[in-house]
């Protein structure tokens, strides 16, 4: 289903985010799981892709899977760096084939070593790309940054990038993990300031490790760790089960507030891990197996 309709459809978006494991114990283990997902009835899930192909096989053999085996609706995350155009016509037709919906839209980090000699620069061609393929009229959704991406130090201009990015047609937008829930509040006020009204869907990520934030920390350059968060972690953080405590607590309560706020969805990054997901449904209220989008019709 394009998400344009399950937008009609949910009040409010829950999803969540799944990356193709690299070794087959890890499949097993993902794919053993995914009736737990199934049981919460998300929006839809969501596969990564790692930039500059490096998992285009995993991704589109994990995503036919999810699409062929359970009830749960798959979209591709694609990138565009580094690829040539005949590249993505191919992978949009290997889609179109399996009939995938969405795709989410973006460029992908550059390589530390260096430009790479792909046919698109920014996630705004990839776009074009999409829309202008003839075998398919996929949804497309794209990456926002409610506390900036590091590549583009001055927040107006990237707001311009990103407006011009919506301007191309584009059906969702999801956000990069935050746990401060004002910066992202703020943030979605400037979006609408420039007129940007597509629907915007909050990205989650419970911490469950100190290892864990860290690396989150590296990989979501920008993003804020607020003091009374790292307090609260640092107190225990000798303790693995009270620092996954307070990490789940945290994400809870954020999502409780961004329901509260009226947000339009919650985007869980799983890291393929059903738990934190399910404990983070019951704090909100959700008896156990049951699915949070329902209760928001
Ligand atoms: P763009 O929108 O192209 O922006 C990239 C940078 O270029 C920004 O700083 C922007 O301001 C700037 N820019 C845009 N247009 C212009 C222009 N015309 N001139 C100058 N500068 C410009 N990465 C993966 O590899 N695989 C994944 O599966 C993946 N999934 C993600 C899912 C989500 C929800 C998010 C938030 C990120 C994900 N990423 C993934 C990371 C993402 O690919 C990187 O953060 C990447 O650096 C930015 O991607 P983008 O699509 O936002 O790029």
């Amino acid at each position: 289903m394009h998400v344009r309709d399950i937008l009609k459809r949910d009040k409010t978006i829950f999803s969540f985010e799944f990356f193709p494991p690299n070794t087959e114990k890890g499949w097993n283990a993902l794919t053993n799981r995914l009736s737990e997902f199934e049981e919460l009835e998300p929006s839809y899930v969501s596969v990564t892709y790692g930039a500059g192909g490096t998992t285009r096989t995993k991704t589109r053999d994990l995503v036919c899977q999810i699409a062929s085996n359970t009830e749960l609706d798959p979209i591709p995350h694609l990138t565009c760096v580094g690829h040539k155009k005949d590249e993505i016509h191919s992978i949009l037709q290997e889609y179109a084939d399996a009939g995938i919906d969405n795709l989410l839209a973006l460029r992908g980090d550059i390589p530390t070593h260096g430009c790479s000699d792909g046919d698109y620069s920014y996630a705004a061609d990839l776009i074009d790309a999409i829309h202008g393929f003839e075998g398919a009229s996929f949804g497309v959704g794209i990456a926002g940054f409610p506390e900036g991406h590091p590549e583009t130090p001055n927040r107006l201009v990237q707001l311009d990038h990103l407006k011009s990015k919506v301007d191309r047609g584009v059906d969702w937008m999801c956000t990069q993990l935050f746990f401060d829930n004002n910066a992202f509040f703020d943030w979605c006020q400037q979006c609408e300031l420039v007129g940007i009204d597509t629907p915007i869907i909050a990205g989650i990520m419970p911490i469950t490790t100190i290892a864990g934030m860290r690396r989150m920390a590296e990989l979501a350059g920008g993003a804020n760790f607020p003091a009374p968060l790292q307090q609260r972690l640092y107190r225990f953080q000798d303790d693995p089960e009270s620092v996954r405590r307070v990490g789940v607590n945290w994400a809870a309560q954020q999502c409780a507030q961004l329901l509260d706020h009226g947000v339009r969805g919650i985007h869980f990054f799983t890291m393929n891990q059903s738990s934190a997901t399910e404990e983070i449904y019951k704090a909100l209220g959700a008896p156990s197996g049951s699915k949070l989008r329902g209760l928001h019709e």
